[in-house]
């Protein structure tokens, strides 16, 4: 049930300004629509909790926390009518991709810094957000958006 759950946040960690940011996309709309067929058994929860093994690697070591619940785990909390985790096992990874990049295109981000080093050294390419869930291996594209020289200012 609804009842009882804590109010929560939107306010994710290292979101960008929204008015600063090219080519911005926010994927939330998909991610509930998913989580909707999730939660009426049309899709199974072995095609969305799969996430690949370096991706919960990144997600571990790497990852920034979510500040929010992974979805399915809440579909599972609220089915058990427990109530839900405190632990912050959602976990926000960033790859970057573009040809600019060169080989390091489809690579993983490991702090802002870093982010902000590869925009100041190339041209463009494309940050991806994707959000990962320790415990059951959700994921999903949260949003992605364009960096580099091309769009600094
Ligand atoms: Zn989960």
């Amino acid at each position: 049930m609804k009842t009882g759950r804590r109010a929560r946040t939107h306010a994710p960690q290292q979101r960008p300004r929204l008015g600063a940011v090219k080519g911005f996309t926010d994927y939330r709309m998909a991610k509930r629509a998913l989580v909707r067929e999730v939660s009426r058994g049309v899709v199974p929860l072995e095609h969305v909790c799969d996430a690949h093994p370096e991706l919960l690697r990144a997600a571990r070591n790497v990852g920034v926390i979510a500040k929010r619940d992974c979805p399915i785990c809440q579909l599972a909390d609220d089915r058990a009518d427990v109530p839900p985790d405190e632990t912050d096992t959602l976990r926000l990874v960033t790859y970057v991709f573009g040809a600019d990049l060169k080989r390091k295109s489809g690579h993983v981000v490991w702090t802002r810094a870093e982010l902000d080093g590869l925009a100041a050294q190339h041209r463009s390419f494309t940050a991806y957000v994707v959000e990962c869930c320790l415990v059951c291996g959700w994921n999903h594209l949260v949003e992605s958006y364009l960096l580099g020289r091309g769009y600094a200012g």
